[in-house]
């Protein structure tokens, strides 16, 4: 007995990542509440200890080797998440909607020595391990009693591989650091006040930073609870949030659309009872695509809460955000967040002086360390030490307002520069439009036209020329859209992001 408790010190008492030593302090706290159960910190730390010992099968430190896993959001993904993390190793979180060609890309590009899965997915990971004689390891696998020779990680070493889509080819591996992870992370706890006694509940995905990061992570950080559902629900997202125990929620603007449809749908004496629910939280946060003015309106109507918009990219943690306590201003994103610097410059790497756009450009310990194995992609990246992030941005009285990503949302026509995310926004104000999105489409006489992809609201006698009349009367007339497509829905990735090259080859096909 007393040799159990001398072990179970030693083991509580061991230096490791900060993260780890956290939840320490909180080790009868709850941590995780998910459809698997309710986890407290010490169940965290135990399993995932657990976990390392597994993986590291009796040697000691597994060196930064990358783990891929798939496992759909709860308990079980943190504890593996963490128990990589306490291995040595790096975490390549794989996406639950991915079919097989693009998980078996991810595996490769990142070199994966071992995949960890979920048995829901057994078939199709435990063919992709066997065909390339990789470790395979299943969530529901005995684990070993843990050792108490989980190795020290210094915070410099690489924690996480995320791989994000770009506009043009395969998508690339995003090397962050556990010391990445922990600026990030206390720029938000520190920016939006996170306290111990918070719980958020997670929706997001759980390959994308959003989630881990500004959900997860923070929450764990923080000594908070995390309630973790499987994938967003809407029905199941408005019980939780009348529950009336949550304290934060974020979510891309997608999933705020879609709360408010099925606000919409409630009959009145439900949606005052929902409308209740929300007044309970004390923050709720939009981003990673940008917030329709509309949607955010509509949902300080029915919940009460100005929406926080901030603005980030996997490659830099979170940049801009609106603030906890102040004026948020619609259509902005705020200001730099803590221990990040950002500025914007023009194509020459000048700085532009308020009013005038350029590229946000961003340094500080939140900037990931690489491209996973591309050098001179990530040389071209960065600029004298600043991370090009090829969005463009305006500052104007001391709040940066997005305009786009240079390469889709920019539009060359007839000579002029255009935002498609500004006009995206003027005829989401068309009573017959209820989304909508901008492209440019090469053309021989503009350079590039304006397209623009259209869901309606219900069966309407919208034209082009309708619409363009409309259209003349709200913006300059080289940015009125000159081809209009009508579709059911917009095509978005996993994030609800829209896919923009995948809206220019629907003008393309036409
Ligand atoms: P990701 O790396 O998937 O998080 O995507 C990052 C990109 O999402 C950024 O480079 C921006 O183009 C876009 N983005 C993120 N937040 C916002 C925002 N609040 N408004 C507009 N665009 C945003």
């Amino acid at each position: 007995m007393i040799a159990i408790f001398c072990f179970y010190l030693k083991w509580l008492n061991k230096v490791n990542l900060p993260l780890i030593e956290r939840a320490k302090e909180n080790a009868n706290k709850i941590a995780i509440r998910a459809t698997e159960g309710t986890f407290t910190y010490r169940e965290l730390l135990q399993t995932s200890a657990r976990i390392a010992t597994a993986l590291l099968a009796n040697t000691p430190d597994l060196k930064e080797q990358r783990v891929a896993f798939l496992i759909p959001s709860g308990f079980q993904y943190v504890a593996t998440q963490w128990g990589i993390w306490r291995a040595g190793g790096i975490a390549v979180p794989l996406c639950v909607s991915h079919p097989r060609p693009e998980l078996e890309y991810v595996i490769e590009d990142s070199g994966a020595s071992i995949i960890i899965t979920h048995p829901d997915f057994e078939t199709v990971l435990g063919s992709i391990a066997q065909e390339r004689n990789l470790r395979f390891i299943l969530t529901t696998d005995a684990l070993p009693k843990a050792t108490d020779s989980l190795p020290d990680i210094d915070i410099s070493r690489r924690a996480l591989i995320l791989y994000t889509s770009g506009t043009t080819g395969k998508p690339k591996g995003v090397v962050i650091t556990h010391k990445n992870i922990q600026a990030q992370v206390t720029s938000l706890i520190s920016a939006w006040e996170w306290k111990s006694s918070d719980r958020i509940l997670n929706v997001l995905p759980l390959h994308h930073i959003h989630g881990i990061i500004n959900v997860l992570t923070c929450a764990l950080w923080a000594g908070a609870e995390c309630h973790m559902l499987p994938k967003f629900d809407a029905q199941i997202v408005w019980e939780r949030i009348i529950a009336g125990d949550l304290t934060l929620f974020m979510a891309v603007p997608t999933i705020y659309a879609k709360l408010i449809a099925a606000w919409e749908a409630a009959d009145s004496e439900r949606k005052k009872i929902m409308s209740a629910g929300c007044a309970k939280m004390r923050l709720m946060v939009s981003g990673s695509a940008a917030l329709p003015v509309q949607v955010l309106e509509k949902w300080q109507n029915i919940s009460g809460h100005f929406l926080l918009e901030r603005y980030g990219m996997t490659e830099i943690g979170m940049a801009l955000s609106n603030p906890l306590h102040g004026e948020r201003l619609p259509g902005y994103v705020g200001k730099p967040l803590p221990q990040v610097e950002v500025r914007l410059v023009d194509e020459n790497g000048n700085l532009v002086p308020p009013g005038t756009p350029g590229e946000i450009q961003v340094k500080g310990a939140t900037v990931f360390l690489e491209y996973w194995q591309k050098p001179e992609v990530t040389a071209k990246a960065f600029r004298d030490g600043w991370f090009c992030t090829g969005d463009l941005a305006v500052n104007e009285n001391g709040n940066y307002r997005i305009l786009g990503r240079m390469s889709v949302d920019i539009i060359k026509t007839g000579g002029y520069k255009v935002s498609a995310l500004e006009i995206e926004e003027v005829l989401r104000t068309h009573p017959d439009i209820q989304d909508c999105a901008v492209v440019g489409v090469a053309d021989a006489e503009w350079g590039e036209r304006v397209c623009a992809a259209l869901v309606l609201r219900a069966p309407s006698d919208l034209t082009l020329e309708s619409l363009r009349v409309w259209a003349k009367e709200r913006l300059a007339a080289y940015k009125v859209p000159s081809r209009i497509i009508v579709v059911e829905e917009l095509p978005r990735n996993a994030m609800g992001k829209v896919n923009k090259p995948s809206v220019a080859c629907l003008f393309k096909e036409s």
